[in-house]
């Protein structure tokens, strides 16, 4: 009997193996066709400046419109795009959509407005990057210290020697490099002074709690003053209440971004809301 059970199981299992395999490629299909067709929608976060609030730039956030009206965040995508490395393609794209649009902005007087782009490091360490960053900033003329790369610690840590190259390679360039979700990865602290970031994101896990516990405060100030002696400037990112706002503006933070400045929205609805 037991035996039974056992073979029974066994089959079940495998039949659910491959209707997770069959699930899985559909899903890559209809990812790979939505790359092709460029299906996708760059929606716009504000970044303002501390204290004033003025807007300085853009972060570019990726978004997936499905033909229901659902909008699919990157959590639901990304992490399938990187494993099929259809992240270069998509990445390549967003990279071009933000600075055509940023230019757009430029040219309707937006000349001081950065726009922050998102890399993942599939991306960046696929051999044909720097191309892409050099056909972006070509095909939409705009000048490179406008724009904005954003990494993630978590990237560093498997190809130092690779990211020591894009990121001098990038420096050459005028292409600004800024450090993601700051103290969420395996900080390597001499990494962190070698690579010599021009920007600093202060992670929304860290801001969350600045108005409500002591430590976090601590440590996000600390965060704050690290930076600057590091040569960096500091972003705020996911900063929700005014109280939070004043406390990073007390602690000499630069610039912040979060629900309390302005959401993701496609670009139209962010040059209907200023
Ligand atoms: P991230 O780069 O750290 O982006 C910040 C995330 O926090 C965004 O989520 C944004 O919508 C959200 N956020 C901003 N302010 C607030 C706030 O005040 N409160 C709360 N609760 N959330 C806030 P989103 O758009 O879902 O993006 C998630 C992550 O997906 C991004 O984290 C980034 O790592 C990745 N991502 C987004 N777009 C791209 C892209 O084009 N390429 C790549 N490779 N990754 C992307
Ligand atoms: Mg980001
Ligand atoms: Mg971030
Ligand atoms: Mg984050």
């Amino acid at each position: 009997h037991a035996k039974q059970q056992g073979g029974e199981r066994a089959c079940f299992h495998t039949e659910q193996l491959s209707v997770d395999a069959a699930e899985k490629l559909h899903r890559h299909q209809a990812l790979e066709r939505a790359v092709q067709r460029e299906e996708f929608e760059v929606y716009y976060q504000p970044q303002v400046q501390l204290p004033a609030g003025n807007v300085v730039g853009v972060e570019a956030l990726l978004r997936w419109p499905q033909p229901g009206g659902q909008v699919l965040l990157p959590g639901a995508f990304i992490p399938l795009a990187e494993q099929t490395r259809l992240i270069i393609p998509l990445g390549a794209w967003v990279l071009r959509q933000a600075c055509l649009q940023l230019n757009r902005w430029r040219d309707r007087g937006r000349l001081d407005w950065t726009v922050a782009v998102n890399v993942s490091a599939q991306q960046w360490m696929a051999p044909g990057f720097l191309a892409q960053v050099d056909e972006a900033l070509q095909t939409s003329e705009l000048p490179p210290e406008c724009l904005i790369l954003e990494l993630t610690e978590s990237h560093l840590v498997g190809d130092p020697g690779t990211a020591q190259r894009v990121l001098a390679a990038l420096r050459d360039r005028s292409v600004k490099v800024s450090l993601d979700d700051f103290g969420m990865g395996y900080s390597n602290l001499n990494q962190l002074v070698r690579l010599a970031f021009g920007q600093l994101k202060l992670d929304r896990s860290f801001v969350a709690s600045i108005g409500s516990d002591e430590r976090y405060a601590a440590l996000v100030r600390h965060m704050i003053d690290l930076a600057r002696e590091l040569g960096a400037s500091v972003v705020g990112e996911g900063v929700e209440t005014q109280h939070e706002r004043d406390l990073l503006t007390g602690w000499g933070c630069d610039f912040a971004q979060g629900f309390l400045f302005g959401r993701p929205v496609p670009a139209a609805q962010l040059d209907a809301s200023l």
